[in-house]
């Protein structure tokens, strides 16, 4: 079969997250882009013949496989701005370097420029599925979800819409409600249609959040989502002004307004959420919706650390984001070890003026394990995915960590319990030590060369 191929060699995941699974030497069987066995001692006779059918991808000895990232939130258009524009607050960050950033993809060209840029990055740093926010523009949105398809990211992809004349300026918002609307319809038929993709990238439906939509757009969005059968994204109580301002408008918290609009869906991904109370935790949970967490861009803009552990204890599905560019690093790695510093600052509490007994939120802290399944399986789990995992019916999504290479800063002994190890990557490891990414068993990224370059 031409479309099949093993590897083998040193593999790890986590199949919950407080379990960490590894194999020093497992063979992973690939049929079509999907996982058709997994082996955890890898048996001679089946990797001798994937070997001699010149398929097998044999790892070497420092070498180690690891699920795709998931990133569920990120702003391709303000790719441009990554690592910079980070002194403002939220409201004023929106209007003095986001919407005029985003208004000028406008100009298709110039996005598509940005968006090979953007993809390609992200691949190299490990995120095999993407969540995305697009702009207002209908050429440059399907420019994205067209890239994402050439170089076989699994993707989400979001027009946005935003249509509130107080909130949004002249220069970058939707005319109308109904404009809004169709373009968002047209976007979705768009990447349905798309040739050659069998599901690997999605429409899904973006609000861009309640203060730049008008309550009639949120309904005719929240109606399409249920007409279409899409996924939706939006952000949700995210600021002290974010979560303030839909209070005083909608007398409600966001969840419970965007229940009402039809907006809290299944698979839902509502970003940020710092600002979620019990009885918002417990409609998302209900609602089987999930949770964008973005650990570094809370830490500018969200005037709070998001209660992680409270959210994962009340049964919420939870993934991690890297909400570029409001969090100026691309790689999800980042997020996961961001998302542990803040869980141990929300849990010691942060201003040594004030008394440690009540300086912070007593068990509040996650470990390594749970932020790296967050980056992965949990993520997967949000969107319902099956990726994230090496399981037999997954896909073989997945990235080849390789410390060989001279510019590691990661430093892995295989003596170590696999805890260990998995800790040392996920506050280490980084892009140069990616030596090969695969989507789908697409290599999509990469310098390993033999079976695995054939792929779907
Ligand atoms: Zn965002």
């Amino acid at each position: 079969m031409t479309d099949s191929f093993a590897v083998r060699g040193a593999c790890l995941h986590t199949p919950a997250p407080d379990r960490v699974e590894a194999w020093p030497d497992a063979l992973i069987e690939v049929h079509a882009g999907t996982i058709a066995a997994v082996h955890p001692d890898a048996p001679a006779g089946v990797s001798a013949a994937y070997e001699a059918s010149g398929q097998l991808v044999h790892l070497a000895p420092r070498q180690m496989l690891l699920p795709g990232l998931v990133d569920l939130h990120i702003h391709a258009p303000q790719f441009p701005n990554l690592g910079t524009a980070l002194d403002l607050p939220l409201e004023q960050w929106l209007q003095d370097y986001t919407f005029p950033l985003e208004a000028r993809f406008a100009d298709a060209a110039y996005a598509a420029g940005v968006y090979e840029d953007l993809v390609g990055t992200l691949l190299a740093n490990g995120t095999t599925t993407a969540v995305y926010f697009a702009t207002i523009h209908l050429p440059a949105t399907q420019k994205l979800a067209e890239t994402c398809l050439r170089r076989g990211q699994r993707a989400f992809v979001g027009r946005v819409a935003m249509d509130h004349p107080d909130s949004c300026p002249a220069f970058y918002r939707d005319e109308s409600a109904d404009a809004a609307v169709a373009q968002t319809r047209a976007l979705i038929d768009h990447v349905r249609a798309l040739p050659g993709n069998a599901g690997l990238v999605r429409p899904i439906i973006t609000p861009r959040f309640i203060p730049a939509c008008t309550d009639e757009l949120l309904h005719a969005l929240g109606a399409l989502a249920a007409e279409a059968g899409c996924h939706v994204q939006t952000h949700c109580s995210e600021s002290d002004w974010e979560h303030g301002h839909v209070l005083s408008r909608c007398g409600c918290s966001d969840t419970e307004a965007l229940h009402r609009f039809g907006l809290l869906t299944a698979n839902g991904v509502l970003a940020h959420g710092n600002f979620l109370g019990d009885a918002d935790l417990a409609r998302i949970r209900s609602a089987g919706a999930g949770v964008a967490h973005c650990p570094l861009s809370n830490a500018y803009f969200a005037d709070a650390a998001f209660p992680l552990r409270a959210a994962l204890e009340k049964g919420v599905r939870v993934g991690l984001g890297t909400d570029i560019a409001g969090g100026a690093h691309p790689s999800l790695l980042d997020s996961a070890r961001m998302a542990v510093t803040a869980s141990r600052m929300l849990e010691t509490g942060v201003d040594p003026a004030v008394a440690a007994a009540a300086r912070g939120r007593p068990g509040s802290r996650i470990g390594t394990s749970e932020a790296f399944w967050l980056a992965t399986a949990g993520g997967a789990e949000v969107l319902d995915q099956q990726t994230g995992l090496f399981r037999p019916g997954y896909a073989f999504d997945a990235l080849l960590l390789d410390p060989a290479n001279p510019d590691s800063n990661l430093r892995l002994d295989p003596a170590e319990p696999a805890a260990r190890r998995l800790e040392r990557i996920v506050h280490t490891a980084g892009r140069p030590d990616i030596a090969a990414v695969w989507v789908g068993g697409r290599k999509v990224h990469g310098r390993v060369g033999n079976a695995s370059e054939r792929g779907g």
